[in-house]
């Protein structure tokens, strides 16, 4: 390709609107632009990226046997009331109707699709397992779209759904997928670790997520100091925070707490330590029931826990009129104290004694709190965030957090799609079965930004050539120099024949722009042609990640530049 043909629109600002790094990289390296929240052009730079990380996606989902098919991004509201979804999915869903008054959404995932292609058409166990993938465009009105492709509204998602005859088939596709994701992820040239992640009301380790560590992650990942046991945070137990307390117990005393907005305020004020003081949080979990969660002062209440103790499809923060009503008081200041909703507590609070709650009154706390005594608790479990130190479930050995980006998302499905919508096979012996799913996801347009995250630095994007949009840029920094400009072409036209993925900065600018603009787009390899070297008969290569500089005879510059590229190919 000819820079003075193409189309890269770079900037040398970054856009007041981007807040992460490969968010700024993406809009200044020309890759990306936005049309509106969440909703962005692919431009060609950015578009190679994106088939790059989709050939690679293709070619081990092909290896591990998953098929590539394509469903279509409307869908119709009939297939998601069969499912049971169309109305618990909330704002995410895009809804509309069409000129019929039909409803359809745009799918944000598609189990009730593919459950669909496969019930119609498989109806033996002969004619399973199977796995149907597609690498389409997705559509979730997210709450808060940003950092680019990272979080969009539409973005490019791999999704890949298996189906077996039993569960231990199942298992089989499961670990078949997390083979060829860890491949997928090697292959894309970005560090990952593989976690436990939440699985829902379905229960079992049978999820895990693909995080690519990065500290500008959403996610936080808790790995174990000693063993591989790693888990994302809405997961990872907290085992060891019980323990009984042996003081005697005090009457309740009820105490002003004026202005006093934190658990720090109030626990300063009264003397305590902040895990004295105890946090009543008022939730509504499900089918609308308004339910009161305890934790010490010094935790963080997690809901992911919440929701599968309760076994709920959500659990969301009570408004303050829900507070007022079941609390008889005011957001900030909830306590246990005769309210008339259930109330679970965190483990950490069994042995607890003596302990400050809010009053269900502003500006008052109560002092020397007892469960049992002065109020009771419906059951304990485990309902608060690890911290780093907590002890690991597998080995004893001791947590540590660090941030991640969520790029797949693998998951055992079981039979949750398959008997809502009737997908049946007949076994061997002519009986009726429910077909055993799994479901499989990858975030192509994340997995591109994570790679930035993972690779930049201040003068732009360090691409791992796997993703690269060129492998290899060429530099005539003198264009009224006849051998410079005739030594770049000759070089192109070789590299082009050789398959090398070649771009040539053709273009009538300063070297100096040439070079920003490298740097920028982050081509692995660049050659400099200059006619200062060129009277020794050399060029310099120069190794974008490393920023080794070689100095090279024109002559050898063909076969070195392979070799470059070879190495970089095979680099872990
Ligand atoms: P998150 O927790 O980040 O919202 P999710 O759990 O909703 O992700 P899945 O439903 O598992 O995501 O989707 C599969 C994959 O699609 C994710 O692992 C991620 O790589 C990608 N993905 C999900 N939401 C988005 C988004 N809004 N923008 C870009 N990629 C996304
Ligand atoms: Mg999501």
């Amino acid at each position: 390709m000819r820079l003075s043909k193409y189309f890269l629109p770079t900037l040398r600002e970054n856009p007041a609107d981007a807040e992460v790094v490969s968010h700024k990289l993406m809009m200044r390296a020309g890759m990306i632009r936005k049309v509106a929240a969440g909703i962005y052009d692919y431009l060609p730079m950015g578009l190679i990226v994106i088939r790059k990380v989709e050939n690679i996606i293709r070619k081990y989902m092909n290896e591990a046997g998953a098929i590539e098919v394509l469903m279509p991004a409307v869908v119709p509201a009939e297939l998601w009331k069969e499912s049971g979804r169309w109305n618990v999915y909330g704002k995410e869903l895009l809804r509309f109707k069409d000129r019929h008054d039909r409803d359809f959404c745009m799918g944000p995932t598609h189990e009730e699709v593919v459950t669909d292609i496969v019930r119609n058409e498989v109806k033996s166990y002969k004619d399973l397992p199977i796995n149907l993938y597609q690498i389409q465009t997705k559509f979730r009105d997210e709450v808060r779209p940003r950092f680019g492709l990272m979080r969009g509204r539409e973005f490019i998602m791999k999704d890949a759904y298996s189906f077996d005859t039993t569960d231990e088939g199942a298992e089989k596709s499961y670990r078949d997928m997390r083979d060829a994701y860890c491949k997928i992820f090697k292959a894309c040239g970005l560090k990952y670790k593989v976690v436990e992640a939440d699985s829902g009301a379905i229960g079992g380790n049978f999820s895990h997520e693909f995080m690519v560590t990065a500290e500008t992650g959403e996610d936080f990942v808790i790995s174990c100091d000693s063993c591989d046991y790693a888990a994302n945070i809405e997961k990872a137990p907290v085992i060891d925070v019980w323990q009984e307390e042996d003081e005697p117990l005090k009457s309740v005393e009820r105490v002003e707490t004026k202005n006093m907005k934190t658990v720090t305020d109030v626990a300063n004020y009264l003397g305590v330590p902040e895990k004295k003081v105890v946090k009543t949080m008022i939730l509504r979990a499900g089918n609308d029931d308004i339910i009161a969660v305890m934790i010490r002062g010094d935790h963080e209440l997690n809901m992911a826990k919440i929701k599968n103790f309760l076994n709920v499809p959500y659990v969301e923060f009570a408004t303050p009129e829900e507070i007022l009503k079941s609390t008889n008081g005011p957001l900030g200041y909830s306590g246990p104290i005769g309210i008339n909703v259930k109330i679970f507590a965190d483990n950490a609070l069994k042995g607890m004694k003596n302990y400050v709650v809010g009053g269900n009154e502003k500006d008052i706390h109560l002092l020397n709190v007892n469960h049992g005594r002065d109020f009771s608790i419906v059951a304990f479990s485990d309902f608060i965030n690890a911290k780093p130190g907590n002890t690991c479930p597998k080995c004893g050995g001791k947590y540590v957090i660090t941030k991640g980006i969520e790029v797949g998302h693998i998951f055992k499905l079981g039979t949750k799609y398959s008997k809502s919508m009737k997908a049946i096979y007949l076994d061997k012996d002519g009986k009726q079965q429910y077909i055993v799913m799994g479901c499989y996801g990858i975030g192509v347009g994340r997995t591109a930004a994570a790679a930035i995250e993972q690779n930049h630095d201040e003068k732009g994007i360090i691409w791992p050539i796997q993703m690269a949009p060129f492998e290899v840029a060429i530099l005539p920094l003198n264009d009224d120099n006849e051998d410079v400009v005739n030594l770049a072409e000759t070089l192109y036209i070789k590299l082009q024949k050789k398959g090398v993925e070649v771009i040539l900065d053709d273009r009538k600018e300063r070297a100096g722009v040439k070079f920003n603009d490298a740097e920028l787009v982050g081509y692995p390899i660049r050659v400099n042609i200059g006619k200062k070297t060129l009277e020794n008969g050399e060029v310099e290569i120069i190794i974008r990640k490393t920023g080794e500089k070689i100095s090279c005879k024109k002559d050898d510059a063909l076969s070195k530049i392979l070799e470059i590229r070879e190495k970089l190919y095979n680099e872990d």
